[in-house]
């Protein structure tokens, strides 16, 4: 079979990530090709995600992409129209035991590159919660809020292809170590560098193609949305490190809550929600927010995996070569939060492919 050879960068994997450095490569001028996959779109992380963003992370290179993500979005109005931004505030409620000193570091940065945005309260300003530890600190950032990671998405791949890209909705079935790929549709492709994008399919697509898998793990993540009658007035988003619990208003009456899941190395096409965690979600729902009608009857719960990096890994999603003489990559590994880094780490992605696969 004859083989296309193509002098741009092919992106497996058509989520938020792929989605996004796709449109950065397109708007430093490189010619880029996305495979999107087939059924597997409509189940993925992007699809299911909260879109919850803020600044502030404990991790300081985290909270630098989050912060410089925010300041990206917040500057540009067409942006925040494509990716349907909403902004309600949000609290970060750090764990028992911390203390201003430890945190003050990742404060400063946060003040420097959004001046202003963030600012430390301690347990007596958090009224919405309820039993909290009283040595509880929280970080509250008037101006955070929410984006549409499936709009954005969305928005970005049209404006891929409208700049001349190319976006096709194929599987990828195979990766040689020399870069040559090939697709369901069956022929074999070559071009400049390759990066696989695929978010949690990542680490089994690796292994399947005898490719190491970089320490990249697939985990599941769920939430519940439902109404409440008894919402508090001015309630934002939240993280409570306390008691795991994190949320976000959905509407005047409604809430998106969730409680972390202990289900790694999962397959993401093949997941079912987790009804004793959606209970547990209730109960904690009811303890902390006083939210005791929470989720009502006509409650949804979602699920989908995403892709975590290795731990020490930080920083949301990264531009990782894969160890072969061939132009090969991975960006992937946002650890449950790449929605609120993915401006910034795609920036520095883009950058740093260019500079590794110059075009000849
Ligand atoms: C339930 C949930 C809630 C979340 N909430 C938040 C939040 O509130 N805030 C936040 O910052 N982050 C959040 N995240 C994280 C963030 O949304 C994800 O990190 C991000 O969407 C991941 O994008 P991705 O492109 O890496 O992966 P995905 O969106 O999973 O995309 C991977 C893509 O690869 C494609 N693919 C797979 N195999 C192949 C193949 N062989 N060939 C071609 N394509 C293939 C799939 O079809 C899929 O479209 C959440 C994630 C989940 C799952």
């Amino acid at each position: 079979m004859e083989l296309r050879d193509d002098l741009g960068i092919a992106v497996i994997g058509g989520g938020l990530a792929g989605a996004v450095l796709a449109w950065r490569l397109t708007r430093m001028g490189h010619p880029v090709t996305v495979l999107t996959g087939g059924a597997t779109v409509t189940r993925d992380a992007t699809a299911v995600s909260g879109g919850l963003l803020r600044a502030f992370e404990t991790d300081p290179v985290t909270a630098r992409a989050a912060a410089l993500s925010l300041a990206e979005l917040r500057a540009d109005a067409g942006l925040r129209e494509l990716a349907g931004y909403r902004e309600f505030g949000s609290s970060y409620l750090l764990p028992s035991g911390s203390t201003a000193a430890r945190i003050r570091p990742v404060l400063d940065l946060v003040d420097e590159l959004l001046p202003g945005a963030a600012e430390l309260v301690d347990a007596t300003e958090l009224k919405t919660f309820r039993g909290l530890p009283s040595d509880t600190l929280a970080v509250v950032e008037p101006a955070a809020g929410c984006l549409s990671p499936a709009r954005l998405r969305t928005g970005l791949l049209a404006a891929v292809e409208a700049a001349g890209g190319t976006v096709r909705a194929e599987t990828v079935t195979a990766l040689a170590p020399d870069g040559e790929l090939r697709t369901v549709a069956g022929g074999a492709e070559r071009y400049r560098a390759v990066v696989v994008a695929a978010g949690p399919w990542t680490p089994r697509l690796l292994r399947s193609w005898r490719l190491p898998d970089q320490g990249l793990r697939a985990k599941q993540i769920q939430y519940t949305i439902g109404t409440t009658d008894r919402l508090p007035p001015g309630m934002g988003a939240f993280v409570d490190e306390t008691s795991g619990l994190y949320g976000r208003p959905d509407g005047p009456h409604r809430m998106l809550l969730g409680l972390p899941t202990d289900r790694w190395d999962v397959d993401p096409a093949a997941l079912t929600p987790l009804p004793e965690l959606a209970a547990q979600v209730a109960a904690c729902a009811a303890e902390r927010l006083g939210l005791a009608d929470w989720p009502g009857p006509d409650a949804r719960t979602a699920t989908a995996a995403d892709c975590w990096a290795a731990p020490g890994g930080t920083g949301g999603l990264l531009l990782r070569r894969l160890p072969a003489d061939a132009p090969l990559f991975t960006f992937t590994g946002g650890t449950g939060g790449a929605a609120k880094t993915v401006l910034a780490n795609s920036r520095d992605a883009a950058a740093a492919l260019v500079e590794a696969c110059p075009p000849s």
